[in-house]
């Protein structure tokens, strides 16, 4: 998968409606059979086309499949539909980044001073940071390569610490650690992210729900490393939250005391001001300065300027901060 913040961001979209149903350059106007009345009465419906085929012929959705896209509920900006509704309920369906942005701005209405808690999407492609550096924040992300959702937080941890609250015990991938230290501007040369012992999942859908779980409870000022979810009750849960419009905390089978809080530390470089990750494929220049390594468009060196740094020794880049 290439690793562009476009078609991250594109392959994390999966919910909108790009299907027309009737598309303009197909049929100027429609006649007022039945189905279009019907339409006109089902308000929820998006009818826009982004970018219609003019010669492809899309079949009309059954009632059913209409009823499924009528709005379930709104919640700031996000809407959910009937059928996110019955994604949460089915025992095998795995949260959308919809259903998780919802959840973080109801905590964002509760705990309005607690950095992150932000849109999944908007952090992961590198769109929305920790301002200013080393807040205290709790974010939900997910890790494309695992198709998993993860919750990392750097409260009351040092510099550089992050934790990785993870339902599966799973170490980051190097994409997925990429966007962690760019979102929380980590200002140490290494990011520590440390997987904590958490109770697992067991199954394999509920990570989305963990997410939320822990997310909750460490906005709440507790240890998700202490608690042990009933998960047979997380999803009526998150319903019965999403329909009220506030988020409370998931139901406890138990609270556990924990030996080993970290399972594992895994360090990651961080590097230029974008406080990236080296992904091992990326050009950088080094200041002969500071020593530091930096991608030629994040410190404003064009392309042209980057190849004469790199075809003449003598030529030494000078980063911003040592100007
Ligand atoms: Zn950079
Ligand atoms: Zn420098």
């Amino acid at each position: 998968m290439p690793a562009n913040d476009d078609s991250i961001l594109a392959s994390y979209l999966p919910d909108i409606d790009l299907a027309p149903a009737h598309p303009e350059p197909c049929v100027p106007v429609m006649p007022a059979n039945d189905d279009s009345i019907l339409a006109s009465y089902l308000p929820d419906i998006d009818l826009a086309p982004a970018h219609p085929e003019p010669c492809v012929v899309l079949e009309e959705p059954s009632l059913n499949e209409k009823s499924k896209d009528r709005t379930w509920l709104q919640v700031g900006s996000v809407r959910l539909l009937v059928s996110d509704k019955q994604l949460i309920a089915s025992s095998q369906g795995l949260l959308n980044d919809k259903i998780i942005h919802a959840a973080m701005l109801l905590l964002k209405i509760r705990y309005p001073h607690q950095a992150g808690l932000e849109d999944p999407i908007l952090c992961f492609a590198g769109h929305v940071a920790v301002a200013p550096c080393n807040m205290s924040f709790i974010q939900v992300f997910n890790d494309p390569e695992k198709t998993h959702w993860i919750t990392v937080t750097n409260k009351h941890l040092q510099a550089g610490d992050v934790d990785v609250n993870c339902s599966s015990h799973l170490d980051p991938s190097p994409q997925c650690a990429n966007a962690i230290s760019r979102f929380a501007r980590v200002s140490e040369p290494t990011m520590n992210l440390r997987v904590i012992n958490v109770a697992r999942q067991s199954d394999a859908y509920s990570c989305g729900l963990y997410a939320l779980a822990y997310s909750v409870a460490l906005v709440a000022g507790k240890d998700p490393c202490n608690l042990v979810f009933q998960q047979d009750a997380m999803r009526q849960h998150l319903i019965a939250c999403l329909e009220k419009g506030t988020m409370t905390e998931f139901p406890l089978q138990w609270c556990k005391t924990v030996r080993t809080r970290v399972l594992c530390v895994k360090r990651h470089g961080v590097l230029c001001v974008c406080r990236s990750v080296y992904q091992g494929k990326e050009e950088m220049v080094e200041c002969q300065f500071c020593r530091g390594w930096f991608h030629p468009p994040c410190v404003g060196l064009d392309d042209a300027s980057f190849r004469k740094h790199q075809q003449d020794k003598k030529k030494e880049y000078k980063c911003p901060s040592c100007s």
